[in-house]
């Protein structure tokens, strides 16, 4: 399933999208336990912690690819008609993230799992969207 194109900000996740508008790649973390996490919510998803003590970070927009697909459906409302690659990276702070590659054919041959990628942002209706590219600093990673 592709992420949503152009998603209305909610109380929750308005610090994230105007964190994109700003080319800021803004998560949550627990001031409890340390741990980053991703969707938005007001407390820590991990049970066994749930404190409402939590914070706004940016990171540090480097990942890895951790699984992908193929969308060959055009997205015409956008004149989107390539082949999308729909990922799910694992940001160097630990959450996953649904997002799509970019910079990058859609060829599972230079899809790499665990390959580094680094954040861009894509502009879509009204919201920039963050999307991951290979990462091009990798010698020096
Ligand atoms: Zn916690």
């Amino acid at each position: 399933m592709a992420p949503a194109p152009a998603p209305i900000p909610t109380p929750e996740t308005r610090e994230f999208w105007e964190g994109t508008a700003r080319r800021e790649l803004r998560i949550q973390r627990c001031t409890a336990c340390g741990k980053h996490y991703f969707h938005p919510r007001p407390f820590c998803p991990d049970p066994t912690c749930a404190s409402d003590a939590v914070e706004w970070t940016v990171v540090s927009g480097r990942a890895r690819l951790s699984s992908y697909v193929i969308n060959h459906r055009p997205l015409p409302m956008f004149e989107v008609t390539e082949p999308q690659i729909i990922a799910i990276v694992t940001l160097d702070e630990g959450p996953r993230m649904m997002t799509n590659l970019i910079g990058v054919d859609p060829d599972p041959e230079l899809l790499v799992l665990n390959m580094p990628l680094e954040v861009d942002f894509v502009t879509r209706g009204e919201q920039w969207l963050p999307m991951f590219h290979p990462a091009v600093e990798e010698a020096r990673r």
